[in-house]
């Protein structure tokens, strides 16, 4: 598809091509939407093997961003940036200010902050260039590590679901299986250990399976966590590993973890759905990352208020599930439609002339 037609047909507002060549900088920036507030959203640094993948991974993540803020309640839009690089051996302070100087350009329509490949580090030579970035760390002023305020967000979802699902919102004795046990999953699993959960751990990297093992948790090999008999499996690395082969596999009766796109297609929710399987929607519960980053726009950071919002995606879940079981729909479409809600009846009040 052209590029222009895509964008229409998914509704995106702004696609800028950045090149520098003194600093070898190529990347994209996506403006999916800004009826609420700038768009907002991380900085990707990938070796793409191509400009139409990055193209196709800017918009499809700036999409994404759109939703996450717009269920969250938060007064920002989706964007999203990507530099065709490898962070490991391509990054350097003049690519990183080059892009910093391009997102100045955009006069804060735009606001980044970090993704894969991207560090705190970063953003401090970003913030050289523009003000418009946030989630520096704490050391700059910022709202720092956004896994904290994720992994509490994803237990907050955690609960909402148990209720529905096992009357009570309490998880003490249920056994969640977790694939990954990086940031989220760490900071997820705090909470859980705190309320007496049991947990079954798998990752692909030694350093973090000791972790887990220090923790005295049980660790599994990386294709055996599908197979745990658990209560709720919590995908806390990789996207699309919710899929038909998975599913066949899943013991649980929740799905509910950190990972981004966890449903390998819109598909894999409805066989979820019909299986009596109670999804978590990935955006919904963990969307404490960006609410932390945009406690610090505007105002001094406070962690409380961050907290306190964060919390909030119990209700959000809660109301999750009810649209789900009104509309007979699945959680992720439910998901869907309270973002999309939100979204058209703040654009209904444009027709509201302002003096500025
Ligand atoms: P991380 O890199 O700290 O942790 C990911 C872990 O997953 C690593 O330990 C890695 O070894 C492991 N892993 C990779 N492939 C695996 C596999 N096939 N099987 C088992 N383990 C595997 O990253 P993170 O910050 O914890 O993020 C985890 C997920 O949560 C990602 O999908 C990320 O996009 C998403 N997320 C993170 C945040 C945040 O605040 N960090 C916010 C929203 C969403």
């Amino acid at each position: 598809m052209e590029i222009l037609e895509q964008m229409g047909a998914e509704g995106h507002e702004q696609v800028v091509m950045v090149s520098d060549a003194g600093s070898g900088l190529k990347a994209i920036i996506a403006i999916h939407d800004t009826t609420l507030g700038p768009a907002c959203g991380g900085t990707r640094i990938w070796p793409y093997e191509s400009e139409q993948e990055a193209m196709w991974d800017a918009l499809r993540l700036s999409r994404a961003m759109t939703y996450k803020a717009a269920a969250a309640d938060l007064p920002l839009g989706g964007g999203k940036g990507v530099i065709i690089a490898d962070s490991h051996t391509a990054k350097t302070e003049a690519l990183i200010r080059a892009y910093g100087r391009f997102v100045d350009t955009l006069g804060g329509r735009y606001l980044t902050t970090t993704d894969v490949g991207t560090t705190g580090r970063d953003l401090e030579y970003i913030k050289q260039e523009t003000d418009y970035v946030v989630g520096l760390p704490i050391t700059s002023g910022g709202s720092g590590d956004t896994s904290i305020m994720t992994g509490l967000g994803i237990y907050m979802g955690m609960k909402a679901c148990a209720k529905e699902i096992w009357g009570s919102d309490s998880l003490m004795g249920k056994t969640v299986a977790m694939q990954g046990f990086g940031k989220v999953a760490i900071q997820t699993a705090h909470h859980l250990m705190k309320e007496d959960a049991k947990l079954v751990v798998t990752d692909v990297f030694d350093g973090a399976l000791d972790r887990a093992r220090d923790l005295g948790l049980a660790v599994v090999a990386p294709d055996d966590i599908y197979d745990v008999d658990c209560d709720i499996f919590a995908p806390c690395a990789l996207g699309g590993v919710i899929n038909p082969a998975s599913i066949a596999r899943l013991k649980c009766k929740l799905v509910a973890g950190g990972a981004n796109n966890q449903l390998f297609s819109d598909t894999d929710g409805e066989s979820l759905h019909r299986l009596g399987i109670i999804y978590g929607p990935d955006y919904i519960l963990n969307s404490g990352g960006i609410i932390n980053a945009e406690a610090e726009i505007g105002r001094q950071y406070n962690s409380d208020r961050a907290r306190e919002k964060t919390e909030r995606i119990y209700e959000i879940m809660e109301r999750v599930i009810a649209r789900s079981k009104r509309e007979e729909i699945p959680t992720a479409k439910a998901a869907d439609r309270l973002a999309e809600d939100r979204l058209s009846s703040v654009r209904s009040i444009r027709r509201v002339y302002r003096s500025r």
